[in-house]
């Protein structure tokens, strides 16, 4: 099939890529024209393992190509997927759909033909209903528009999207069912569930997943708290519970508070939709107070740890949100190694995707390149993303500093080996060592 996407970010890219490697003709655009210059150049703009290895393949035989020309690119597409940022508005719960409604506008006024329009950008309930207004004002009635949210996590995103648990597709016209079977059938072969719905059933399907999994994370990150009150483990805690078939152990890691590009826009997005149709999601709003109360909850445990900030130095092994990501977006440390350079701390981090824009303007902040220099002769040490090179690491040969301390968020290490070295060892919902 000929196929276009609309976004070239971490769903778009991958996706195209993926479609293209199924055999389709693919076409990404991007309005960001250095995005499509790397691209045309062999270059990734994003990290995501597998994912240059797999865009050089099917460039090289023509059936992946980028282009910031959306006429050219949709001209002799059959399917365009619409795959740009759906972030929230500023200072608001409300989720912007700007880039949702301007990719439309253009679509419709660079075609008079007959196109099916897919949203794979995750869109409130009823998006789909407002695009077809659009569409109506601009007396485009031969465009049908269908929602097929995308469920890949980034760093995994290769293999979720090769081996989907389910494709959902959400329309009020069956015939539609039938194009994006064909579409996905090499996975539906592989055993995906293939599901389909109504539109908004399919918008808000994406919404409650993420919000559910949201969910899971925040309940056992609070009771991580009371475990650390009351001395017990809170892994044991994730076992017993999560041996449960009904529960699943899956999503019980007690870490620090959720974030990414997607958990914490997606709660807010479901929260303010329930809003608009007059339904109190209470459980979706506490959690994104629970999750927002932690990021603070952190940062006190640290000068607990610490006693005074000023002058401490400080290593952060990892800043993104999860590993084998380069995504920023909504991580953690954008809090505290902002809130600490600003209480007299000197940061030094580390990151496997190298050094972030988004610390550059800070006084007392730096980067290195390795985890030794990171290291060397910090007071506290922040185990903040769980990359594997940071899973075995024999800190008293590389810290000078005979009083260091660790502050592991993401509980990396058996704390009673911790205990056993003499390494000042702070987790998360674990009995306290020291
Ligand atoms: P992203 O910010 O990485 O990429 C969006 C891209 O769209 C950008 O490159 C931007 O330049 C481009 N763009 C915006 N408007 C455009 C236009 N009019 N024409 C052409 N290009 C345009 O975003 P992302 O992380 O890929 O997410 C995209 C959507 O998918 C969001 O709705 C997100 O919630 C959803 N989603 C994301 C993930 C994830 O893990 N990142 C997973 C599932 C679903």
């Amino acid at each position: 099939m000929n196929i276009c996407m609309i976004g070239t970010g971490y769903v778009g890219l991958v996706s195209g890529t993926c479609f293209a490697d199924l055999g389709n003709k693919v076409i990404c655009v991007d309005k960001d024209v250095e995005k499509i210059r790397k691209l045309n150049s062999g270059i990734s703009p994003i990290y995501e393992p597998g994912l240059d290895e797999l865009i050089r393949k099917n460039f090289n035989v023509g059936r992946l190509s980028f282009t910031d020309n959306l006429k050219k690119a949709i001209d002799n597409s059959e399917l365009i997927f619409i795959c740009v940022g759906t972030p929230n508005k500023k200072n608001s719960q409300k989720v912007d759909l700007s880039y949702v409604f301007n990719a439309v506008k253009k679509i419709a006024r660079s075609t008079n033909r007959k196109k099916i329009l897919i949203t794979k950008s995750t869109v409130p309930v009823g998006t789909g209903d407002e695009i077809d207004k659009i569409l109506k004002k601009l007396r485009r009635k031969n465009i049908d528009v269908i929602s097929n949210p995308e469920f890949l996590r980034e760093g995994e995103a290769i293999r979720d999207f090769r081996y989907p648990d389910r494709i959902v597709i959400g329309s009020n016209k069956k015939k539609h069912f039938r194009i994006l079977q064909k579409l996905y059938q090499p996975l539906i072969n592989k055993g995906s569930k293939f599901f389909t719905t109504s539109r908004r059933g399919a918008e808000l399907i994406k919404y409650a997943s993420n919000a559910f999994l949201a969910t899971k994370i925040t309940f056992i990150n609070e009771l991580a708290n009371l475990c650390e009150q009351a001395q017990i483990n809170v892994e044991d805690i994730a076992l017993g519970m999560g041996s449960d078939v009904r529960i699943g152990s899956r999503f019980l890691r007690a870490g620090p508070a959720y974030g990414g590009s997607c958990f914490p826009k997606d709660t807010k997005g479901l929260a303010s939709t329930g809003d608009k149709f007059q339904t109190d999601l209470t459980i979706v709003k506490s959690v994104i107070k629970s999750n927002e109360n932690r990021k603070k909850l952190h940062i006190e445990k640290i000068k607990k740890i610490l006693k005074s900030i000023k002058n401490k130095k400080i290593s952060f092994l990892g800043v993104t949100f999860k590993p084998n990501t380069d995504d920023m977006r909504d991580s953690v440390s954008l809090k505290m190694i902002p809130y600490l350079c600003k209480k007299g701390a000197k940061v030094t981090y580390y990151e496997p995707t190298g050094e972030k824009k988004n610390f550059k303007h800070l006084r007392n902040c730096k980067y290195a390149d390795n985890i030794k220099d990171t290291c060397k002769y910090a007071d506290l040490i922040i185990l903040h993303t769980e990359w594997d090179e940071f899973k075995s690491l024999e800190f008293n040969k590389i810290v000078k500093n005979r009083n260091y301390k660790i502050f592991d968020l993401r509980n990396l290490y058996n704390f009673e080996e911790m205990k056993n070295k003499k390494i000042n060892y702070f987790s998360v919902g674990r009995p306290n060592i020291n």
